[in-house]
């Protein structure tokens, strides 16, 4: 029935009801939950986590082994989908990132290619930016995923390396090796022989995810997924 209301009628009903979704703006019914059901409904999924061929597994063909790779969205600019991580990142609106979490486990847990996955870890910001933001984005995703799914996550198991010399000076190469050894693992030990998935907001050329990769992959008998909320 709500979705049949026309714009104006639900910004009007919106006036008393204080919550507001989060990709819209629109007034939300009690029983909705950060998005609004019409927005929900035009989500634009991707389905590439039934496809071991999707363009994000591609971007880390012939560089890594990995066992499954997927990402939620598509991310376009402008985009409800921009909209949703923008609110997420810099308004502080952790409630749609523990809604968008907990509809990426959902899709992940109906997933064979998915489904076997143990441990989910976020991929670590700079400190700095973690300090100005008070949170990492990927952390709350996460939460929002272990609100389906008995999945662990570890705290301060995936850091980042102390940065060693400022980067701007640096040639393409020389950045990439810096971003390859910019991660350590504080447990190993931890991680031995289990199917770990990690987790960040947005995958563009997936260099930093790579990095990620790189450390991990020394784990003996560990098996690395990678799902992003949105791919660009
Ligand atoms: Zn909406």
């Amino acid at each position: 029935m709500w979705k049949t209301l026309s714009p104006w009628l639900k910004d009007f009903m919106g006036l008393f009801l204080p919550r507001r979704c989060s990709a819209c703006d629109m007034g939300l019914m009690p029983f909705e939950e950060s998005l609004c059901l019409a927005c929900l409904e035009d989500l634009p999924l991707t389905r590439f986590h039934h496809d071991p061929a999707n363009p994000v597994e591609r971007l880390f063909w012939g560089k890594l082994q990995l066992t499954s790779a997927s990402a939620f969205l598509f991310f376009r600019r402008k985009g409800m989908v921009q909209q949703i991580l923008h609110r997420l990142k810099y308004k502080n609106d952790r409630a749609v990132g523990l809604e968008l979490g907990r509809l990426m486990a959902l899709e992940l847990m109906a997933s064979d290619r998915f489904n076997t996955v143990e441990v989910a870890l976020p991929v670590p910001l700079h400190k700095g930016k973690e300090r100005q933001r008070g949170f990492n984005q990927s952390r709350v995703l996460i939460e929002g995923m272990q609100r389906e799914w008995a999945i662990e996550s570890p705290i301060g198991l995936l850091v980042r390396a102390k940065a060693t010399n400022s980067q701007t000076r640096k040639g393409r190469w020389e950045r990439w090796t810096n971003v390859k050894e910019a991660f350590t693992i504080t447990d190993p030990e931890a991680l031995r022989n289990k199917h770990v998935l990690l987790i960040d907001d947005v995958v563009t050329t997936g260099a930093t995810l790579e990095g990620c990769v790189h450390a991990l992959a020394r784990i003996p008998g560990i098996r690395i997924s990678i799902f992003t909320a949105a791919c660009a």
